[in-house]
């Protein structure tokens, strides 16, 4: 069973990264937030109660967060293993995943921590742009995704958009939340001897060839 938990601050890719190791290792990918906008689109008793929490961007109570995640790694397709991308969050949320597989008898696998400096995460969010006609990406905090023309799309010549909550303000609130509640997570994971860091790198390959680097020195196949 290879069990992989990923850790990374805002903005840092760790969804992208949490795909391309699924579709590689061939590995379901768990992600909460997925776990709980199914329980919402469904309309489900929890759907109907962590609502409002999502949409306040507050986070969800444990005892729904664990009974989600207990109920999907003991379906049949993680007999191989698993990716968890949002969980665990908070030392508590550590303490209780650990209580919980050894309750399941999983091992604990390889927590891999995606590194950014904060202003390199500020940087991608608040300079983040896109064109509302053909979604095409830049970002005016760096040279080389600047668009040619001031807030003009390069492709097409339509306006570029920036999104509401991609201000420095709620970078900040973000960034404060993670490094109080997540961060810790990484001496807690070292101390386990199980934490790898990787920088999250100039795109998403050159993040992924060293995550494969971190998965494949053991002996573990890659398809
Ligand atoms: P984001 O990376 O923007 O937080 P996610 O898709 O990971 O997005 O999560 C969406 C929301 O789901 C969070 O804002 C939070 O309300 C809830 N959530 C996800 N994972 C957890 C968790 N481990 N504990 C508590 N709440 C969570």
């Amino acid at each position: 069973m290879k069990n992989i938990i990923l850790i990374a601050p805002p903005a840092a890719g760790k969804g992208t990264q949490a795909k391309l190791i699924a579709s590689t290792y061939n590995l379901p990918h768990i992600s909460t937030g997925d776990l709980l906008r199914k329980e919402i689109n469904d309309q489900s008793e929890i759907g109907l109660q962590v609502k409002a929490v999502l949409d306040s961007g507050k986070l969800v109570s444990d005892d729904i967060i664990f009974t989600l995640l207990e109920n999907r790694i003991i379906e049949s397709d993680c007999i191989g293993g698993y990716i968890l991308d949002g969980v665990p969050r908070t030392l508590v949320q550590a303490e209780k995943y650990l209580k919980m597989i050894e309750k399941l008898n999983y091992p604990l696998g390889d927590v891999i921590y995606i590194n950014l400096p904060k202003e390199e995460a500020r940087k991608r969010i608040v300079g983040r742009l896109s064109c509302s006609n053909c979604g095409a990406i830049y970002n005016d905090q760096f040279e080389d995704m600047k668009p040619i023309t001031f807030e003009t799309c390069d492709k097409c010549g339509e306006h570029l958009i920036k999104r509401e909550d991609d201000t420095d303000q709620v970078f900040n609130e973000r960034f404060q939340i993670y490094e109080n509640q997540t961060l810790p997570l990484i001496d807690f994971f070292t101390s386990k001897g199980v934490l790898f860091t990787v920088n999250s790198g100039i795109n998403k390959e050159a993040t992924f060839a060293d995550v494969k680097k971190v998965i494949n020195r053991g002996n573990y196949d890659c398809n």
